[in-house]
């Protein structure tokens, strides 16, 4: 598994800081955002260190395939199935600011379009 020592998603993943963890698994990791946006704001996140969503490739297959399924798990149990939006942002210049892949899982209130 690859880590980053000086990325702050890495050290929720390896149990070094503290998170509100709402879904565990062997390759994926779902806590609560520490500065939620919306009544449900969860960040889904793989333990292996990947940037963003541009760094995935075909390697990644089963990856994604979790990342989704633990999405919609997340969803399911926080009350949001059928009613919620997942954002990844990727570079700085569309917000990201932790880079270590992460998508949000968003719900719980009406959600305007376009996004800022
Ligand atoms: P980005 O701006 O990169 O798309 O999203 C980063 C998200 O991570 C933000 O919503 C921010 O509130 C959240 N965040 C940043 N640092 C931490 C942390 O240490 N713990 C938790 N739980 N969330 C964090
Ligand atoms: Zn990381």
């Amino acid at each position: 598994m690859t880590y980053d020592a000086n990325c702050p998603f890495c050290r929720i993943a390896k149990g070094e800081s503290p998170a509100e963890v709402v879904l565990d698994r062997e390759d994926l990791l779902a806590f609560q955002d520490v500065n939620p946006q919306a009544p449900t704001h969860v960040l889904v996140i793989p333990r292996e260190h990947i940037p963003s969503l541009e760094a995935l490739t075909e390697q990644h297959g089963e990856l994604l395939r979790n990342l989704v399924r633990a999405i919609n798990d997340v969803a399911s149990q926080q009350g949001v199935a059928g009613g919620f939006r997942v954002v990844t942002n990727i570079g700085p210049a569309a917000g990201q600011s932790v880079r270590h892949l992460h998508l949000h899982v968003l719900g719980g209130r009406p959600m305007r379009w376009p996004p800022g």
